[in-house]
């Protein structure tokens, strides 16, 4: 252990200069061709490793990286997602710069630093073991997290599924860099209201007010939410109506909402599922449901320990924490194999240095 950390130790500046380097390709999640650059970056930064076996993994919208040292015994995987929420530009007004010891910059914290520290990780057991001494260890760097996972998120189930246990390299919590030991599930819905439009001078009580409907709707769904279980419904954007003359015929809801565990996202599934009409003459439509699977508490406990244990060799103490907001290690979790999260960098969210704040995940 001691030696990989002397490895890492000697080239921390290398890796201030890899970080800055990958903040200054700027990458959001829907430009493409920005994704392709921070592909052509990571893919010989990948090579660079010894050993490693490096793979684009194509795909027009985006492409994904795999970094792949041998070893024996089953994989460990490594997440991370090189797309950021920050569009193209933003480095313009918030231009990377280093100070007291921190790195700011667009995507710096979410998560360009756990990139680089999963990439100097493969190095560092490169440099420091020999394959018979330590398990496979894969990179899987995606390029579509903060938009969902649509693209990746059957190669991550794949890869897991190999795998003896994933390490996300999602940013560490608060100060001190507490682990994350569980993610709050997340889902949307939306809900449309169908009405009958008429005159509002000539015809009103012909009419079924869509939007007052819809109103009615909205405050059951409110009513769902309870921070003692962890479960939150926010309705965070509607429309309706047409103009202010007119009985309105339609309008719609958005919904997301975030759960502690499976049970109570099925729960919530059905209640939502089944809102029925509160007058004559509407009709209700739902569709959604639960995007990202809660990380259960109970998937991380025992990588947890280990990374305590580790920790402590290291002379330090490494706490648990949890969020509200997913990650590509909800979809490893649900599908049965241990997960640990915020395994990367440590940042206080406080302005610069994280998109922590401005997640949509
Ligand atoms: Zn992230």
């Amino acid at each position: 252990m001691s030696a990989v950390l002397e490895w890492l130790t000697a080239r921390q500046e290398e890796m201030v200069d890899a970080l800055r380097r990958a903040v200054e390709i700027e990458s959001p999640s829907d430009h493409a061709a920005a994704l392709h650059r921070f592909a052509d970056w990571l893919v010989p930064r990948g090579r660079a490793v010894p050993g490693a076996e490096v793979e684009q993994l194509p795909d027009p919208a985006g492409p994904m990286v795999r970094i792949a040292l041998p070893g024996s015994g089953r994989p460990v995987l490594l997440l991370a997602h090189f797309d950021t929420v920050w569009p193209l530009g933003t480095l313009e007004r918030m231009p990377v710069r280093l100070e007291d010891g921190r790195l700011y910059g667009p995507g710096a914290f979410d998560m360009k630093a756990g990139l680089v520290q999963g990439l100097y990780a493969l190095a560092a057991l490169a440099a420091c073991t020999r394959p018979a001494e330590r398990p496979p260890v894969v990179l899987l760097c995606t390029s579509d997290e903060e938009t969902g996972s649509d693209r990746s998120r059957a190669r991550i189930e794949e890869e897991a599924r190999r795998s003896r246990a994933v390490l996300v390299l999602e940013p560490a919590m608060g100060p001190e860099g507490a682990l994350k030991t569980w993610r709050k599930g997340v889902g949307g819905f939306t809900v449309e209201v169908r009405g009958r439009a008429a005159h509002a001078g000539g015809d009103h009580a012909a009419g079924r007010n869509a939007i007052v409907e819809l109103a009615r709707h909205i405050l059951d769904l409110e009513r769902l939410t309870d921070y003692e279980r962890g479960t939150t419904v926010n309705v965070g954007v509607v429309s309706g109506g047409t103009r202010s003359n007119v009985v309105p015929e339609r309008a719609v809801a958005e919904i997301d909402f975030r759960v502690m565990t499976v049970d109570e996202a099925e729960r919530l599934e059905r209640v939502i599922r089944g809102l029925a009409p509160h007058a004559e003459g509407f009709q209700v439509h739902v569709e959604g449901g639960l995007n990202r699977p809660p990380l259960e508490e109970r998937m991380t406990r025992e990588l947890f320990a280990l990374a305590q244990e580790a920790a402590r060799g290291l002379g330090f103490e490494v706490a648990a924490g949890g969020t509200g907001g997913g990650s590509d290690g909800n979809f490893t979790a649900a599908i049965g194999v241990p997960t640990l999260d915020g395994l990367g960098a440590v940042g206080d969210g406080a302005h610069g240095p994280s998109a922590a704040t401005e997640r949509s995940t």
